[in-house]
């Protein structure tokens, strides 16, 4: 069996592992990660209590250089991304460890696409291992889209709620996605700003400091929607923990 990270293919500078495809190597990776007692990783010897060796963990695409605000990865440490400088999200922060590269991109799909329950514990072990601070009173899932949550049938931000709360120890209260109408025009940037604003709702009565769970942050728009329904319910803080962000490289 091929390990999702292979040293040597690292140290010759390739990216690692991204070349897997097929219903074959899925099974192979499905197979790779059931094993107890053996990094996920690369087979070896993992480190105590761990889910993986030590040369491993350090290897993965971390998240170094986040941005302060809304964590997208930078080139260098800076504090603010072009955005955040133009404008602050509606969160306070955003805490995401991991870059969607590599071996944590192909966990990630393993997890999303193919709801494999291992890669998404190994995600949520990744994602504990790296949070540094008090958590928040609740967890609020990203709500998948109708449509998509028929469509796939797995809400991931969800399970992934769900596995932290309970490992911190929080409450997860749900949020509501409104149906889209779908425009006759094309919006504008700022109508579709303003549409997204209102995309989200929680019933619920919120405490003050909560945060929203999603795997995959790309833009940041749709936490930052989320961010404005939870301060809406009554959250004074709302911080967002996700998985793993997408690199945009503008900033
Ligand atoms: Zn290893
Ligand atoms: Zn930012």
């Amino acid at each position: 069996m091929r390990p999702l990270i292979d040293k040597k293919r690292v140290a010759n500078g390739r990216a690692a592992g991204n070349r897997v495809a097929g219903a074959l190597a899925t099974l192979e990776k499905h197979l790779r990660r059931a094993m107890p007692g053996h990094c996920a990783f690369c087979l070896g010897e993992p480190a105590p209590e761990q889910s993986w060796c030590m040369p491993c963990y350090r290897e993965l695409a971390w998240n170094r250089n986040g941005c302060c605000l809304c964590a997208e990865p930078l080139s260098r440490a800076q504090a603010l991304c072009r955005r955040c400088r133009a404008a602050s999200p509606a969160f306070a922060r955003a805490r995401v460890p991991l870059v969607y590269q590599g071996a944590v991109r192909e966990l990630v799909q393993d997890f999303k696409f193919h709801a494999s329950p291992r890669a998404g514990t190994l995600l949520v072990e990744l994602f504990v291992s790296a949070l540094d601070e008090t958590p928040a009173e609740a967890l609020v899932p990203v709500p998948l889209h109708p449509a998509r949550a028929r469509q796939r049938g797995f809400n991931q931000a969800r399970w992934l709620a769900g596995q932290l709360g309970t490992r911190l120890g929080l409450p997860v209260i749900e949020a509501s996605r409104r149906v889209d109408t779908p425009s006759q025009r094309p919006l504008s940037r700022g109508e579709r700003f303003a549409n997204l604003a209102e995309a989200f709702a929680v019933a619920t009565p919120l405490p003050e400091r909560v945060a929203l769970v999603d795997d995959v942050m790309t833009t940041g728009a749709t936490v930052n929607a989320l961010a404005l329904a939870a301060r809406r319910a009554g959250a004074r803080e709302v911080v967002v923990y996700a998985l793993a962000r997408t690199s945009l490289g503008a900033s």
